[in-house]
Formats: C-alpha cells, sequence, structure tokens
C-alpha cells in the first residue's frame, strides 16, 4: 500500500480539503462558486463545485467531476443532454464539453 506525503500547504487552511490530486496524490483544494451569475445562468450547465491542485509542480489544474454538475433549464442545456443521451447510447463516456 502506498502512503500518501500530505503536505498541507496545497489546500489553503481556511479551505476544505478535498481528495487527493489524481497526478500527484496531494489533498485538493474544494472550490465553488461564490455566487451563480448570469454567465453560470446562460451555459448548459455549471459544477457547483470542483477540485483544484494547488500544487505548482503538478501538470493537473483543476479537476471537475461530473457527479457535481448542475443542469440548467434552457435550449442549450436541453440539446446538450440530448447529446449526452445519445453518447451513453453508444457506450461513449462523456466527460462535459
Ligand atoms: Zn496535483
Amino acid at each position: 500500500m502506498r502512503t500518501l506525503d500530505i503536505e498541507q500547504d496545497n489546500c489553503n487552511n481556511d479551505k476544505d480539503c478535498g481528495p487527493p490530486c489524481p497526478r500527484c496524490a496531494r489533498p485538493m483544494e474544494v472550490r465553488q462558486h461564490s455566487r451563480i451569475r448570469e454567465k453560470q445562468r446562460r451555459a448548459a450547465y455549471y459544477y457547483a463545485k470542483w477540485y483544484r491542485c494547488n500544487n505548482t509542480s503538478c501538470r493537473t489544474r483543476e479537476v471537475m467531476p461530473p457527479e457535481f454538475i448542475v443542469w440548467n433549464d434552457n435550449p442549450a442545456a436541453q440539446q446538450l443532454r440530448r447529446l449526452k443521451a445519445i453518447y451513453e447510447q453508444l457506450g461513449i463516456e462523456w466527460r462535459g464539453s
């Protein structure tokens, strides 16, 4: 079993620590919108929260887990959801767009 070398400075102490980074295994910072603005509402969806790796020597910056997607109720969202359903029928993993 691999032990994780956890360095506290990767996620700010005033913020919640997320899961380990998929690349460097340091805990990621949990980010979320301070409030939902027009930009988020116009999009098909936005992320309720996401993770950010603050390790400057790691190439992973932000991790956007699909389970945090919040769908808006607008034409862009309806179109994208249809596309997502087609992807799923074809067995292709949909990773957002
Ligand atoms: Zn990382």
